[in-house]
């Protein structure tokens, strides 16, 4: 059986890597010239900087076989995150969630409603929550200018915003959660309550570039071929389907870790709506010396009164930097005001100097009617296999291609 992989990103790599002894043949397809997709760094002025808040999850199989390699070298670490939350007026900060922090003097179950369906909006998720947290939210979220009532509620795990946390009563809301199971989907509780193990995280010591291009080496060393500069266009016949005009053998599977857009309107399964984001990144060097506690940091920001979507403190090739995400509408002002009063509320005192700025397409949210369409083409078992696209995180996506291709294969 041979596999064919559309899409040289995280996701079809890392399945080229965990697949590689189960087919006769891989052959991977990317349109661009190089391998790595949204994880490939940005070059500036002949310094290369982090496309965003990019790390790795080290307790995964595939990390354990790259690492038996002895190729890669990670810089691994103790991933810490942070909420800086500042919806009510005031700020509610923590070092031990990554959500949103409300101000609670006593936790009121009647307050709260269970939703209807399981294909629900981000409205009727935010619909859940008393009255005040609601109204903050949906403010909040009207920043990315999209229609909550059309975006499917799951699409929030990606801003961190599939719960919500308090600054108090943690105890009694951690047995309530235990009780009702809607309550546990939409308040969280800091990660101590489960586990006192760290959580790690590593990225690649020399950035993700130079990762990607001994990937391609080693993969190639395991029989794997890539196709670079290749446009995948998949079409259906009546009974058979054609990979770039020719027709696919019924000994060839096909996963498509690409842009599912094109693939499902080829296919006449319906149009995706595909409600994107713009993200402006700001890039700093940072010019003094760092703690090594504050040296990948990851702070997620929910406030109403500053631009930033998340900051990032990072090192590459023992440079360290700072990458903050940002609504689209912000400046270098309102950046550098907000970024300074943020690093200081968390004590962290470093210098740092703004380089540039890029722009990010983000295809984190989908529609409820873009998940039916997901959700049909996953039920349809044929030699195409979908690229997990419902799934944001990079583990999810692997785990559920890897289902995916282990059910047909
Ligand atoms: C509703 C929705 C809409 C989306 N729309 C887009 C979109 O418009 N554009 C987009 O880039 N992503 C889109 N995505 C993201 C898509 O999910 C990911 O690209 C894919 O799941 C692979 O994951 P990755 O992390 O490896 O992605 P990436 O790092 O983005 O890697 C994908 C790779 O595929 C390559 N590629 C894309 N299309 C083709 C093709 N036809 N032939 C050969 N190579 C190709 C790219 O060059 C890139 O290197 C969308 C996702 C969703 C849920």
């Amino acid at each position: 059986m041979n596999l064919n992989i559309v899409g040289a990103g995280f996701s079809g790599c890392i399945t080229a890597l965990n697949q590689k002894n189960l087919f006769d043949n891989i052959n991977i397809f990317d349109y661009k010239n190089n391998i790595g997709g949204i994880l490939n760094e940005i070059e500036f002025n002949d310094s290369f900087f982090l496309n965003g808040c990019q790390y790795l999850d080290v307790n995964t199989d595939w990390f354990k076989t790259l690492l038996s390699t002895n190729l890669f070298n990670f810089h691994e670490f103790n991933h810490s995150y942070s909420s800086y939350t500042n919806l009510e007026g005031y700020v509610n900060s923590s070092n031990n969630v990554a959500g949103p922090i409300f101000d609670i003097n006593n936790f009121d179950l009647k307050l709260f409603k269970k939703k209807n369906t399981i294909n629900s909006s981000i409205k009727e998720n935010f619909d859940q929550y008393p009255e005040s947290i609601k109204k903050l939210l949906s403010k909040w979220f009207n920043n990315f200018k999209l229609n909550d009532k059309q975006i499917h509620f799951l699409s929030l795990q990606s801003i961190q915003l599939s719960r919500v946390f308090f600054n108090k009563n943690n105890n009694e809301i951690f047995n309530l959660k235990n009780n009702y199971k809607f309550l546990d989907d939409i308040i969280g509780v800091p990660r101590s309550f489960y586990t006192n193990k760290p959580l790690k995280a590593a990225i690649p010591f020399n950035g993700y570039n130079k990762f990607f291009k001994t990937l391609k080496n080693y993969l190639e060393d395991n029989h794997v071929k890539f196709y670079l500069r290749s446009n995948i266009k998949l079409l259906k016949g009546v009974d058979d389907y054609y990979f770039n005009n020719e027709k696919l053998k019924s000994n060839q599977l096909t996963l498509w870790a690409a842009n599912p857009v094109p693939l499902i309107s080829t296919l006449n399964l319906g149009k995706i709506q595909n409600p994107f984001i713009k993200v402006n990144l700001y890039h700093f060097n940072i010019i003094s010396n760092v703690n090594s506690f504050d040296l990948f940091k990851y702070i997620q920001v929910y406030s109403l009164e500053d631009p930033i979507l998340r900051i990032y403190i990072y090192e590459l090739d023992n440079h360290p930097k700072i990458v903050v995400e940002a609504f689209q509408t912000a400046d270098i002002g309102q950046i550098n005001y907000s970024l300074n009063k943020i690093l200081e509320h968390f004590n962290i005192n470093i210098d740092y100097k703004f380089i540039f700025t890029s722009l990010q397409i983000r295809h984190i949210f989908y529609t409820i009617e873009d998940k039916k369409i997901f959700d049909k083409f996953s039920s349809n078992n044929s030699q195409i296999i979908p690229g997990a696209w419902d799934s944001y995180s990079r583990n999810d996506k692997i785990e559920k291609i890897g289902k995916n291709i282990e059910k047909i294969r």
